[in-house]
């Protein structure tokens, strides 16, 4: 059945980035335009210089890690609300803002029209992640390695981590009801361990299982976290920042600070 997306159910989105605003930046963009090899190099040379990353590929992860918020706002509807968000590339486009030197950029549907349940839950929500995954991040992540040889693997660990994030801490904040507390387990568990490959692209095993990693202890932050299995490159844009989810030293960050504490030994 065909709804639209009440004003406040698209209050609770701009958690996720989800904007009512259209903004005219270089770097915004309707998705459809990025799909082919020529206009996504382009668009990756800009972005690029915009977050200084260090090559493509530092590029393309970034990329993916920001993107990941339009997936989690679409897993939030389908979980809560039993609510799919129409995400086809004509209808999302990337809102940013050019001062903003993090890139954290904003996702505009021209279209709030959902589709609600009808049906089989189960049936309803194999499509809902079909469409997710198989049709929408995968032809991304396709042509993004195609034209930056970056690994698939980051990129479906960049994404995999915002769904941990999203049904093992938003949702928990949640006043949930005990319905859909259920609901969201199920779904997660659904996502993480049995969803099959074909979903997500025609794999033959389902690539967000290997990045659901144990807890381990981090001193620094005083709390345990889930480490990454492989390195985001989040090192190698301007901001080098680290990530929290990671426990590795980043080899460029111990690098520079080396660097500048031998030039305060020299200066002092
Ligand atoms: S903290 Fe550093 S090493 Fe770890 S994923 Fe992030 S950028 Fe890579």
């Amino acid at each position: 059945m065909d709804n639209i997306l009440s004003d406040y159910q698209r209050i609770e989105l701009k958690q996720f980035r989800v904007t009512t605003n259209r903004t005219s930046s270089a770097l915004s963009v309707q998705i459809d335009k990025l799909l082919d090899e020529q206009s996504m190099r382009r668009y990756l040379a800009q972005l690029g210089k915009h977050i200084g990353a260090a090559n493509d590929k530092v590029t393309a992860s970034i990329f993916i890690k920001r993107y990941a918020f339009l997936a989690v706002a679409y897993l939030y509807t389908m979980t809560l609300k039993n609510a799919k968000l129409n995400i086809s590339f004509e209808n999302v486009s990337l809102e940013t803002d050019e001062k903003d030197e993090l890139w954290l950029p904003n996702f505009y549907l021209n279209d709030f029209h959902i589709e609600t349940l009808i049906g089989n839950r189960e049936t309803w929500r194999e499509t809902c992640i079909y469409t997710l995954f198989n049709n929408h991040l995968y032809p991304l992540f396709d042509c993004l390695s195609r034209v930056t040889k970056v690994s698939k693997l980051i990129l479906w660990e960049n994404i995999s981590i915002y769904i941990v994030w999203l049904y093992e801490t938003i949702l928990q904040k949640e006043e949930l009801t005990e319905e859909v507390i259920l609901r969201s387990k199920e779904d997660f568990q659904y996502l993480l361990f049995q969803a099959p490959g074909s979903l997500f692209g025609g794999y033959n095993e389902n690539p967000l299982k290997k990045y659901y990693n144990e807890h381990i202890y981090m001193e620094e932050y005083e709390k345990a976290v889930r480490p990454r299995k492989t390195c985001c490159y989040s090192y190698l844009t301007r901001s080098k920042k680290r990530c929290t989810s990671c426990p590795q030293v980043c080899t460029a960050l111990a690098f520079v600070s080396e660097m500048q504490r031998r030039e305060e030994q020299s200066n002092e």
